[in-house]
């Protein structure tokens, strides 16, 4: 039987207990959510999220979706269990990887070459090449809805335009969580409009960047995670269904909707506070922050088409799509993977970050295995 949906506050929901809350309905939470339906059904189970499904500003909806084999040797098993669950959900368009230099695994960029590629690059610059041919794109929001409505179909509870707060543990030693319910005024402010505890054998924490400061602020955890603004910018260019996905220099374009999407790496945490702002450009302000500036500017003379007119600047920040991602275990030898991580005798962490489009999902299983276990 298909659990229950409250999606706004004129839903009456009184206070309850459940086997399983989860916070954040964002890709890692929402497979979790599935799997765990899939695993043990008879698990009473609610899934809280504070926007709606996927959240628009969450980094599931801007997740470039992009998987690729690309990994290191601890991540190959992830990856392609990750693939294996993304199914037929994944395009597969191939990735070609770009080089300046001669390097292993790589072959003169001619053995690639389209005419679409001559619109793009400059062989001159980027001589060599390598083509991955089972990477592929897919849509990060679509397979979490996906999932959503798999948990939901499965018995699951789901409520939207909820924040949860969490609240340590009863004297029974079961979890509390405070669900504010939101609503929005008809001024478009944003009101806590009722609040009720659930209690719950165990929480997972899936609410993306803002996981780790949930479990600071509600347990005293502090964790090694960190966080940081992403922008992904537009470029206008024509691309297909089949074109492939470019890499340079950690700087990938997606094709997406017959132009590409620019994701840069990230370089660094963003400190806590950072509020996202423009930087200039030749003195004129554009929507993309500093390090989005610098990756394009260092890539523009491979990546020639990042030098023309066709990526889409902005005037501030708003202009640029963009969306604050958590970088697990940031500074640890070999982090920045998806991860769980038990934080008390209650409480678990889930975080995705900047490669869940490579190993998410078979992460969120792993979790949902280990809990029902
Ligand atoms: P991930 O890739 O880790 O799933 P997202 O940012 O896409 O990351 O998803 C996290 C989700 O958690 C977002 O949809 C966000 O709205 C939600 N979220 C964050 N904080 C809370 C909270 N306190 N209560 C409920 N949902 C939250």
């Amino acid at each position: 039987m298909s659990g229950t949906v409250w999606a706004h506050v004129g839903q009456p929901f009184e206070s309850a207990h459940y086997d399983l809350v989860i916070v954040g309905a964002g890709r890692m939470g929402a497979a979790l959510a599935r799997s765990v339906r899939e695993l043990a059904p008879q698990l009473s189970l609610l899934l809280a999220e504070e926007g709606g499904l996927p959240n628009e500003e969450g980094a599931t909806i801007l997740a470039p979706g992009v998987w690729h084999a690309d990994v290191p040797p601890s991540q190959l098993a992830r990856a392609e269990k990750t693939r294996a669950l993304l199914g037929d959900a994944l395009n597969v368009c191939g990735l070609i990887d770009l080089s300046a230099e001669a390097r292993e695994g790589f072959s003169p960029v001619s053995q690639v070459w389209t005419p679409e590629l001559a619109a793009l690059i400059d062989p001159q610059v980027l001589p060599f090449a390598r083509l991955d041919t089972r990477a592929g794109t897919y849509s990060a929001g679509s397979v979490t809805l996906a999932s959503a409505n798999a948990a939901i179909h499965g018995g699951a509870d789901l409520m939207l335009n909820v924040r949860a707060e969490l609240c340590g543990t009863d004297p029974a030693g079961r979890a509390q969580v405070q669900l504010h319910r939101l609503s929005v005024t008809n001024m478009h402010e944003v009101i806590v409009a009722q609040s009720v505890m659930v209690t719950a054998g165990r929480v997972i924490v899936a609410a993306g960047a803002g996981g780790p400061h949930l479990a600071e602020v509600g347990l005293g955890t502090v964790t090694p995670h960190r966080t940081a603004y992403r922008q992904t910018p537009r470029l206008e260019v024509g691309s297909t269904a089949g074109s492939p996905v470019l890499r340079h220099a950690g700087l990938l374009l997606r094709p997406r909707d017959g132009g590409y999407t620019v994701v840069p790496p990230i370089v660094h945490p963003d400190p806590w506070g950072y509020v996202p702002t423009g930087g200039r450009l030749v003195g004129v302000p554009v929507g993309l922050r500093r390090e989005t500036l610098d990756a394009l500017l260092d890539n523009m003379d491979g990546l020639s088409v990042l030098a023309g007119e066709g990526l889409v600047l902005g005037r501030s920040v708003a202009d640029v799509p963009g969306a604050w991602v958590a970088l697990p275990d940031w500074n640890v030898e070999g982090g920045g993977w998806p991860l769980w991580q038990r934080l008390d005798a209650a409480h678990w962490l889930l975080l995705g970050g900047e490669h869940a489009d490579l190993t998410g999902l078979s992460v969120a299983r792993e979790l949902a295995v280990e809990l029902t276990g």
